[in-house]
């Protein structure tokens, strides 16, 4: 699968695309990262990508036409430069390729980014997602994308690290990323509305603290059981509202972390 960004600020998702399972993949073909500077889609000398909102108010936005040439210019594999080189390669023709392709408007006005986006544009050729900066872009942008996505009800300041949040969420999905498949199945909200259950490694005890027996029991049967209703109740304890309840008051979410026995 192939993942496009159009960004003023490229190298800020390099470090973070060159590590850990997302770097592995890349260097072994699975996906590939194609990061794109908005400034390379102006016709100007200055290579200017904001201007001041009509109608007045405090800071810039991001022009509609540098966006929309890049939007473009990706999706029909006519880029001539993207900032990881070493990809660039085989750019154009991938492009040219990727007949399931979406493309994503990160935006704090959007509609809640979950993991049932990141399991179905897994299936996708090519995810091409555009950061905005400043007070955001032209609304007109989202003419041009086919959804307009919100990490979550907070600001950031830009859409950089929403869009490392959705190749990771998604690259995640994809076969072969994660070495066992399982891992990814028994997840919190993996096509279910709750929780992972809560997991323990050794030592057997800390500080008082000891992991729950019927993990170390070898009864297969009875972990699973207990495993699902300690989902259950971590569910009800941090996330009633998944499951349609009110959330506790705080001191019975302490006194429930406590006791954690088999
Ligand atoms: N003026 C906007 C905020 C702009 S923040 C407002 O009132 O909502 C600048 C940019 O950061 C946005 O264009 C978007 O690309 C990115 N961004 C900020 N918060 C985000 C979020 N929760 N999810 C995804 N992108 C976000």
């Amino acid at each position: 699968m192939r993942f496009d960004v159009l960004t003023i600020f490229p190298e800020a998702l390099t470090g973070f695309l060159s590590v850990g399972v997302l770097g592995q993949a890349i260097e072994k073909g699975l996906i590939s990262a194609h990061l794109h500077d908005l400034r390379d889609f102006t016709d100007d000398p200055h290579r200017v990508v904001d201007d001041r909102p009509y109608g007045g108010g405090p800071g810039m936005l991001l022009k509609v036409e540098p966006i929309v040439r890049g939007i473009e210019a990706i999706k029909a594999g006519t880029i001539e430069s993207c900032f990881l080189h070493e990809q660039c390669e085989d750019n154009n023709q991938q492009a040219n390729s990727a007949s399931k392709c979406k493309t994503i408007l990160l935006s704090s006005q959007g509609r809640l980014f979950s993991q049932n986006d990141a399991l179905k544009w897994g299936k996708l050729d090519q995810l091409l997602l555009v950061c905005g900066r400043y007070e955001g872009v032209d609304e007109r942008v989202v003419q041009f994308v086919d959804d307009e996505v919100s990490i979550g009800d907070y600001v950031l300041t830009g859409g950089e690290v929403a869009a490392a949040v959705i190749i990771e969420a998604t690259a995640r999905m994809l076969p072969g990323m994660v070495g066992r498949f399982e891992s990814v199945t028994t997840d919190s909200f993996y096509e279910k509305d709750h929780l992972g259950p809560p997991q323990y490694t050794r030592p057997p005890e800390f500080r008082g603290l000891r992991v729950p027996e019927v993990l170390l029991s070898g009864d297969h049967a009875r972990i699973e059981r207990f495993r699902e209703s300690r989902a259950w109740e971590k569910t009800m304890r941090n996330r009633p509202d998944l499951i349609g309840l009110e959330r506790l008051p705080e001191q019975s979410q302490h006194l429930d972390r406590v006791g954690d026995d088999g």
